[in-house]
């Protein structure tokens, strides 16, 4: 039998693999029944899902354009050079890698690159939105280099670039990094550039929930500051699950090539590179630049309307798309007040707050975040509404009183599910 006439092989999902089919059909249904509010999530285009489907799948490259180990890759070179010249022009910068397969492979090569074992790192604290991969001690960052962190200031809860100057002269680490996954607060990288300059640090912007904002000038670009710069395709950038490395630095650059192959990667993964590329090419239009002060603004007006209604929010406010919950205002932790919203179909994240405890069921903080339900098409009224039917939900939970509200938030959520489709099919 040829794979032709082999009807298994040929059958659609459906037909072939009922729990698979089922499990897809019901995420489907999953994302466009509820409000995506997880600050990490987006929803990609057509064209992203075209290319993650594709049977470009089945090409095995190593190595880069031009200089592969194998034959036929003539056409994963057309995608993987788009992505290369798109990274560039979008984020202003000479050189790029965008073979990274997450956001932390990506940090890993630059450790690869920079670093030798037992050398130290100075990064943001995790329960101030620093990320795992940036010297977590459960982490092979964490393992394998001396880390330290910087905090923000206990009183605005923004970063202490003062501190952060005064415990980089004590540890004077090999890199100073910054970016995080919970940070709410636009980030001073000129400043930080000059203290790494000052205790002979190289200067890592880790922008991974940022870069998207970056990309439609939404937030400061890291360059010229930065002496290198690493991002996730996910996120504000709304592309495939992959990571981007960049540089302005040529002698680099050589050694960031071998840092992620053979260093840390071994075989691309040829059609999220197709992916990469087509979502670098829709970040460089003007409607990708309207989406992302689109989703600033919806960010403030839900931290603004939450915060009307006496919910604390972390630094007062957000410069970016993620409003920072402190629910210790209200009595509750960030468990309660995730099942709650999933109660009525808003998905979001319990996360630790500045100084929060180190165990998750304590957490009193939550993380919101507005980039997937902005591409969706909500604006300002809808996140008016939106908050405020979060702070009901809160509010009833702080009451015992719940069940009086799931149902009328759930019909709120469902009008705008309803007007507001993932894909217009
Ligand atoms: C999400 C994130 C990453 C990791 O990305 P993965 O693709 O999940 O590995 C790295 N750094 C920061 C700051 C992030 O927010």
């Amino acid at each position: 039998m040829t794979q032709q006439t082999n009807a298994h092989f040929n059958s659609p999902v459906h037909e072939c693999d009922p729990i698979v089919a089922q499990a897809l059909d019901n995420e489907r249904a999953r994302q466009q029944n509820q409000i995506e509010l997880i600050a990490s999530e987006n929803i990609v285009s057509r064209a992203v899902l075209d290319a993650l489907g594709h049977e470009m799948t089945n090409k095995t490259l190593e190595g880069y354009p031009g200089n592969r180990f194998h034959g036929g890759g003539q056409f994963v070179d057309v995608v993987e050079q788009a992505a290369i010249d798109r990274a560039k022009e979008l984020f202003g910068c000479a050189y790029a890698n965008v073979q990274p397969h997450s956001g932390t492979q990506a940090n890993l090569a630059v450790f690869f690159l920079l670093m030798k074992p037992g050398e130290k790192v100075l990064s943001l604290d995790l329960a101030a939105g620093g990320h795992l991969s940036h010297g977590m001690k459960g982490n092979l960052s964490g393992r394998w280099f001396e880390a330290h962190n910087y905090n923000v200031n206990s009183q605005n809860e923004v970063i202490d670039y003062d501190e952060m100057e005064r415990i980089a002269e004590e540890v004077r680490p090999k890199l100073l990094i910054t970016g995080g996954s919970a940070y709410p607060r636009e980030l001073d990288f000129e400043r930080m550039a000059k203290i790494a300059k000052k205790v002979g640090a190289y200067f890592m912007v880790d922008m991974a929930h940022i870069a998207g904002l970056v990309a439609g000038g939404a937030h400061p670009s890291p360059f010229p500051h930065a002496d290198i710069v690493t991002c996730t395709t996910t996120k504000t950038l709304r592309g495939p699950r992959g990571g981007l490395i960049l540089t302005n630095n040529e002698e680099w650059f050589k050694k960031l090539q071998a840092a992620v192959f053979p260093g840390v990667q071994g075989s691309l993964h040829s059609n999220v590179l197709a992916a990469k590329a087509i979502c670098l090419g829709e970040a460089l239009r003007d409607d990708f630049k309207a989406y992302a002060h689109q989703v600033k603004a919806n960010a403030r007006v839900l931290a603004e309307t939450l915060a009307d209604r006496g919910i604390r929010i972390v630094s007062g406010g957000t410069d970016t798309h993620i409003v920072l919950l402190d629910l210790s205002s209200k009595g509750l932790n960030g468990k309660q007040v995730e099942d709650v919203l999933a109660r009525a179909n808003i998905t979001s994240n319990k996360n630790p707050i500045p100084g929060d405890s180190p165990r998750p069921a304590e957490w009193v903080g939550m993380r919101l975040g507005t980039s997937a339900a902005t591409t969706r098409g909500l604006k300002e009224d809808e996140f008016k509404a939106l908050g405020d039917v979060i702070a009901d939900l809160i509010e009833a939970e702080a009451a015992g009183k719940a069940d009086d509200v799931v149902e009328g938030a759930k019909a709120t959520v469902a009008r705008l599910t309803a007007a507001f489709p993932v894909y217009a099919h």
